[in-house]
């Protein structure tokens, strides 16, 4: 587990210290972005107000020594594609002990009445599985797959750099025949898509599952490229399961920040950058000192505190930030120790990265989602877990296993109660409720831990109102208009070297890695050849 550091912030004089980079917040993003500004040369420090690090990519002992929790983040899906790992550019896996798993079976859906069907990295396995249902369904899915493979290259293109300008891209996709389908299909609801493909309401089921993991319902309209983009990811890299924990990757980030002699400091709260002559040239603590950064602040600033956080911006720009949209839903979390591994009424082959515990009727999920945008509680839970000892035994002292669940919920509570107050009364909502998948939950808890959305984003300003995304992941927050279209490209109009990272940002919420696209716009800026970051790191 990532030591915990609790330091004493008045024991050093520093306001006489001065870096090149300083990182506001130690998010996997920011250390990204940093960790390249080491290895790019320059004398780089990291402030992270929790006395942990690693934002929505921590392991921490939750519940009980020996139980090493992922709490937020667990599954490593997009950042596999991301030459940081993919190339290994700051010697992440090579140097600094990050080690993943691949499972066969990434993911699983699991009826209520003990069927199932897996989504594997092996395709002929996936269409077996869809198959039990519609043989038909089985072959629809292997055109959807080809599809996926054909896009992947161009998707994993555009997620690791800044993006494209959007009237371009459009443009662009509605001068062929191949971009017209792809600007359709990015245009439809994933139920629409799922519709169009697939004969069965399971199999429909199992993939608009993987849609509402965004924090949207499948009906939402302009989610339909979701199943494309999970799809082609799923079977060219599958879920990448850290040895150790999601934290790990934390870990290697701030291992290589340190071998370039940079720092990562906790319990440092940032109050505002401090900007001088239009340009960000450090940051004032919530203590009120001052520490100078000499070429650049990188920053994980919630466009909600962007004019809070940074004077002299135009107020349109700050307007337009604060305006953007939070999704109505929220995400608790149950961290438990488990006393031994979860009993699957449905067989032990149900040992997936990611669980979906689905009901027999495909609109009875539907509804569901539908609840939330009322800000109503599900009729039916969305849960899903993952119980990641089956991949990683360190995770737990032997014959023990950990599991984590999550379930969907509104922020505001349409019965007025408070989730503080009435949080463990929902916990025991969503464990009896597994109880119809498993043989052994309640009376194989030693202990637990949830996080309401209240108290996800205690954890972290990025997950407010338990947004795990930051803000929605809507197609008007979408890739060079995430957050909007001045802050779109990872800088700040009126503040000169400023450089934007979090989920806000594109490609959005999730495991990414994409603090690459603020360091290169960053290199750029600073004349570094980031071509040549990998011969130093
Ligand atoms: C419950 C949950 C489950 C998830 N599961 C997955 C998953 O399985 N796979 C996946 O890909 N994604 C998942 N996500 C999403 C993913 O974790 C996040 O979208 C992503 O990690 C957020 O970006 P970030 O890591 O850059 O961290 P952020 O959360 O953006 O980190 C921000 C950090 O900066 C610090 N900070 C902010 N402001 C200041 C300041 N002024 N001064 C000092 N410090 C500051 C914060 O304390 C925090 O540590 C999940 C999220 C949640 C909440």
């Amino acid at each position: 587990m990532r030591r915990e550091r609790s330091r004493d912030t008045t024991d050093a004089p520093m306001t006489t210290q001065s870096y090149d980079v300083i990182a506001v917040g130690s998010c996997h993003n920011g250390l990204v972005a940093a960790a390249y500004a080491a290895a790019g040369g320059k004398k780089v420090l990291v402030l992270e107000r929790n006395a942990w690090f690693g934002g929505g990519v921590v392991t921490r002992e939750l519940t009980v020594p020996g139980f090493r929790h992922d709490q937020h983040s667990m599954a490593h899906i997009f950042i596999q594609g991301n030459p940081l790992l993919k190339n290994d550019e700051l010697g992440l896996k090579a140097k600094h002990g990050l080690t993943y798993v691949f499972p066969e079976l990434p993911m699983m859906s699991v009826f209520e009445d003990g069927s199932t069907l897996g989504l594997y990295r092996d395709r002929e396995r996936t269409c077996a599985d869809i198959a039990k249902f519609s043989v038909r369904d089985a072959d629809a899915y292997r055109w959807l797959a080809d599809k996926a493979a054909g896009y992947l290259p161009m998707i994993e293109a555009s997620l690791y750099t800044q993006p494209t300008p959007l009237g371009a891209t459009y443009a662009l996709m509605d001068q062929s025949r191949e971009g017209r389908e792809l600007w359709r299909y990015m245009q439809m609801s994933s139920h629409d898509l799922l519709c169009s493909v697939f004969e069965h309401d399971r199999v429909r089921m199992h993939f608009a599952r993987v849609a509402g993991e965004n924090l949207v319902s499948p009906d939402e309209k302009a989610t339909g490229f979701g199943t494309f983009v999970f799809v082609g990811f799923l079977e060219a890299y599958g879920i990448g399961v850290p040895i150790g924990g999601s934290g790990k990757l934390t870990d290697a980030l701030i291992a290589s920040i340190e071998s370039h002699g940079g720092e990562v400091r906790g319990e440092t709260d940032v109050e505002r950058i401090l900007v001088k002559n239009g340009r960000a040239a450090g940051v004032v603590t919530k203590d009120g000192r001052e520490l100078l950064a000499k070429d650049a602040v990188i920053a994980a600033l919630h466009p909600h505190d962007l004019g809070k956080m940074v004077d002299g911006l135009d107020p349109q720009v700050v307007r337009d930030a604060e305006a953007t949209q939070i999704s109505d839903v929220g995400c608790i979390t149950v961290h438990a120790a488990l006393k031994a591994p979860l009993k699957f009424r449905a067989g032990d082959h149900v040992r997936a990265v990611m669980i979906e515990l689905l009901p027999n009727d495909y609109d009875t999920m539907r509804k569901s989602f539908d609840n939330l945008r009322y800000r109503e509680f599900s009729g039916y839970p969305l849960v899903g877990l993952g119980s990641l000892t089956m991949f990683d035994s360190s995770r737990a002292p032997a014959g023990q296993a950990t599991m984590h669940a999550w379930d969907y919920v509104p922020y505001e509570r349409a019965d007025g109660r408070d989730w503080d107050e009435a949080k463990h009364r929902y916990v025991k909502r969503m464990l009896s409720h597994m109880e119809n998948f498993i043989d052994n939950v309640a009376d194989n808890v030693i202990a637990y831990h949830s996080d309401s959305p209240v108290d996800m984003e205690r954890t972290s300003s990025s997950f407010r109102r338990g947004d795990l995304h930051g803000i929605a992941a809507t197609t008007y927050q979408y890739g060079a208009h995430r957050p909007t279209p001045d802050l779109g490209f990872n800088v700040v109009p009126g503040c000169e070297r400023l450089y934007l990272v979090g989920p806000f940002q594109h490609p959005g919420g999730g495991v990414f890695g994409a603090g690459r696209a603020a360091a290169v716009r960053m290199f750029d800026d600073l004349g570094l050849d980031f071509e040549k970051v990998g011969a130093r790191a």
